[in-house]
């Protein structure tokens, strides 16, 4: 079964939600990327977290969560788009996805510790204009709490984030979360109650390794609260590489060192960050992509 995300809100208007399973995504961002388990983890709710604040978007807007932070994994980045039939797609990057850290003292993946302290900057773009643009400090590194920080103090937006990854040096076994977003003019006891179902309830990827769907993860959020479904998306890895962009990429580092590298290798290599996709140019090629860099030049003059 794909990977989904549902939302929903309640009917008397004081949260939604939007919950989702990404165990699919999470495996393959996984074997793409050779990660660590501590790196499944961090990386795999950054992405989940990405895909369930980017059920709102529309067209070819884009949502992606940058974290730079100091901690052994370095920085990381999650980013989301929608296609015409509703698809999310999400791709990731982690600067050393094979480093791992001991499990903490409750046994869980310290991803805390593997991602450190730093900041996660939130952007938003749309079609046409500028870019929406949050930056807050990492609460506590762990994903769920930062995109809770990033709401409450960029949006004033009371709400309670639940992100979750199992899994082992096998694989993942379950991977999901829920944003539950109190929502403007609900009354105080609207998030104590929120946070009181959180805390009491089974965790997210427990739940999901049991067979939880995303309705039932808003379901049991929502406890006693009657929901009204507001839609249902697919999500999917997507990266948006091209060959084209990978060439933008090589006249980056100017014609001096593309003319070493096409000297040094018969093919130059390179790697997409996003899908680990590798794109070969042949020495020719090299040598046409610099005389169209050079031609650009002296027209430019
Ligand atoms: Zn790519």
């Amino acid at each position: 079964m794909p990977d989904r995300i549902v939302s929903a809100t309640s009917t008397d208007g004081s949260i939604s939600i939007a919950a989702g399973v990404t165990t699919n995504l999470v495996a393959e961002v996984r074997q793409r990327h050779d990660l660590s388990p501590t790196a499944s983890a961090a990386l795999g709710r950054l992405m989940t977290g990405a895909a369930l604040l980017g059920t709102g978007l529309k067209g070819r807007e884009r949502l992606s969560l940058q974290i730079a932070a100091d901690g052994p994994l370095g920085n990381l980045i999650a980013d989301v788009t929608t296609s015409k039939g509703g698809t999310i797609g999400a791709r990731g990057y982690v600067a050393h996805p094979t480093v791992d850290v001991p499990l903490n003292g409750r046994g869980k993946f310290d991803v805390g510790r593997a991602v450190g302290r730093g900041r996660m900057q939130v952007t938003l773009s749309y079609e046409v204009g500028q870019p929406y643009v949050g930056i807050v400090e990492l609460a506590s590194g762990e994903i769920g709490d930062d995109i809770a920080a990033y709401l409450m103090r960029s949006q004033q937006i009371p709400s309670v984030v639940a992100l979750g990854v199992l899994a082992n040096p096998r694989g993942i076994k379950a991977a999901g979360g829920a944003i539950a977003q109190v929502m403007p003019g609900a009354d105080e006891g609207a998030i104590a109650q929120l946070e009181e179902r959180a805390r009491s309830m089974p965790p997210i990827t427990s739940q999901i390794d049991r067979g939880a769907t995303p309705d039932d993860l808003i379901a049991t959020l929502a406890g006693p609260l009657s929901m009204r479904r507001l839609g249902e998306n697919e999500l999917a890895f997507r990266c948006r590489c091209t060959p084209q962009r990978v060439e933008v990429a090589l006249v980056a580092l100017g014609t001096d060192e593309l003319s070493r590298m096409a000297e040094e290798q018969p093919q130059t290599e390179a790697v997409c960050e996003f899908c680990r996709r590798r794109y070969v140019l042949s020495r020719d090629e090299m040598h046409g992509l610099i005389r169209r860099i050079e031609k650009r030049h002296e027209s430019g003059r």
